[in-house]
């Protein structure tokens, strides 16, 4: 029985229901199972936990934690965990989804997970959010394992955060356990390159996608939406590569130089100034909308969500559009790109340079032994070249955007895990 309902793209902007659509519409051109698809839809398991904290002023707080597990068909679960007033279940859920997706394109052996606390983690001390982050390892320990599921940083978590689980982890086992999750300080286990790796990604797929356009890098120019870890760093590297930067930004809104903008120089800057590029010297100042309608060759939107749709699709002019952020665009943007030409390396494939050097940082806690900076961006940049290819083939043998695609190729893998194991 193949799932061969239709799957029309609906008509919403939601980044979580635009990847949903494209979930179906891959589903049916794979003819997905009825079986494997009602499988892939759900979520595997979903915990909610109260989280009591004793607060600096002696009283008792109850923040409600998250982890949802969405598939462990290629292996132990993998996601961040959101520290937000913003998380929702129904938005871990899809996140986790996606972790599943984007694993699975790269071809490593994970499945997909996402957690969240609902906390406002700017309007807590240092003791607090050690305190939030033991309480959540500790109700979460049957969940979490370096076998079962391994989280890692996301909005507003980082190293200190992994570091804390960890530890609170270990000493539950009463084993040191590096492996439980991933994004720990260098000193705990981290890996070399993890902090370039997303940024290195974007570069290797973007050189790998414009070798399929025949844009000369030499010749070509690029502008950055985003100038945060992904931005500036994919910058950086598709600035080395030959091609003139012409336009980045930030929150603060864009600055655009025809003659090219001296990333390392803005990045020094940025460092010095606070975090953003506010008061940068560039030629003029454009906005963040501005910057995706210029005249470039590639554009590399690597801020936030939702910033390319069916409103402004139409007047982009980059032959290349390479996904830093996670679901910059809309599944109604995606027609009017298709309808345009314009190629789009889909942010599951794009920024999936990140959690390669996650899996690379979890293999290396198992083994006990740590690689140089180098030999990790070798493995990672041809586990990113190879995906690439892997996808553009089956964009070639289903008619279908490089998006699609890669769904597709993720889809497949998962449902033949899944049948193999024989969940049914
Ligand atoms: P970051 O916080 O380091 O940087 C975000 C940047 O976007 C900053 O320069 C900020 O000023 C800018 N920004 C914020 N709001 C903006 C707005 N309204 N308009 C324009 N610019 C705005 O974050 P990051 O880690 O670079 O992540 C950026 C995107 O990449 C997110 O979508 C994230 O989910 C995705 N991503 C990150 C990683 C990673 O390893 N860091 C991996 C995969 C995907």
């Amino acid at each position: 029985m193949s799932y061969q309902e239709p799957a029309p793209i609906k008509n919403q902007e939601n980044p979580f229901e635009s990847m949903m659509s494209r979930f179906d519409e891959a589903a049916r051109i794979l003819g997905l199972d009825k079986n494997s698809y009602n499988v892939l839809k759900s979520p595997a398991k979903t915990v909610i936990v109260s989280l009591p904290v004793i607060m600096d002023d002696g009283t008792v707080q109850v923040f409600e934690g998250y982890r949802v597990v969405h598939s462990q068909a290629m292996g132990p679960s993998k996601g961040g965990i959101r520290y937000s007033m913003d998380v929702h279940l129904d938005e871990v859920k899809a996140l986790a989804a996606w972790m599943t997706w984007k694993c699975a394109v790269v071809g490593i052996p994970y499945g997909g997970g996402k957690g969240g606390i609902k906390c406002d983690p700017r309007s807590m001390s240092k003791g607090e959010l050690e305190r939030l982050t033991r309480a959540y390892t500790g109700a979460m320990r049957d969940v979490f394992g370096p076998e079962k599921d391994i989280p890692a940083p996301d909005m507003n978590t980082g190293p200190q955060e992994m570091a804390w689980l960890m530890d609170e982890y270990s000493k539950i086992q009463g084993l040191y356990t590096p492996a439980v999750t991933t994004g720990k300080p260098l000193v705990l286990g981290g890996s070399s390159g993890r902090v370039e790796a997303t940024g290195r990604g974007v570069m290797v797929t973007a050189r790998a996608a414009m070798g399929k356009l025949g844009i000369n890098p030499m010749e070509a120019t690029c502008a950055v939406q985003g100038f945060g870890n992904v931005g500036s760093i994919s910058a950086k590297l598709i600035q080395l590569q030959g091609l003139k930067i012409v336009a980045i930004s930030d929150i603060t809104g864009g600055y655009y130089d025809p003659k090219g903008i001296d990333i390392e120089a803005a990045i020094a800057y940025r460092n010095q100034n606070g975090g953003t590029l506010e008061g940068f010297n560039a030629e003029s100042r454009i906005t963040n909308e501005e910057i995706l309608e210029l005249d470039v060759d590639v554009l590399v939107p690597a801020a936030m969500e939702d910033q390319i749709t069916k409103h402004n699709a139409a007047k982009i002019k980059a032959k290349l559009i390479v996904e830093g952020a996670n679901g910059p665009t809309s599944a109604n943007a995606d027609l009017i790109l298709n309808e345009n030409n314009v190629m789009v390396v889909p942010d599951i494939l794009a920024n999936a340079g990140g959690v390669t050097v996650s899996y690379f940082e979890w293999v290396q806690n198992k083994i006990g032994y740590y690689w140089t900076e180098e030999r990790v961006h070798r493995r990672a940049d041809r586990t990113m070249k190879q995906a690439f290819e892997e996808v553009y083939a089956a964009s070639q043998k289903y008619g279908t955007s490089l998006r699609i695609a890669a769904y597709i190729v993720a889809i497949d893998k998962v449902s033949k895990a899944l049948a193999y194991r024989g969940v049914f």
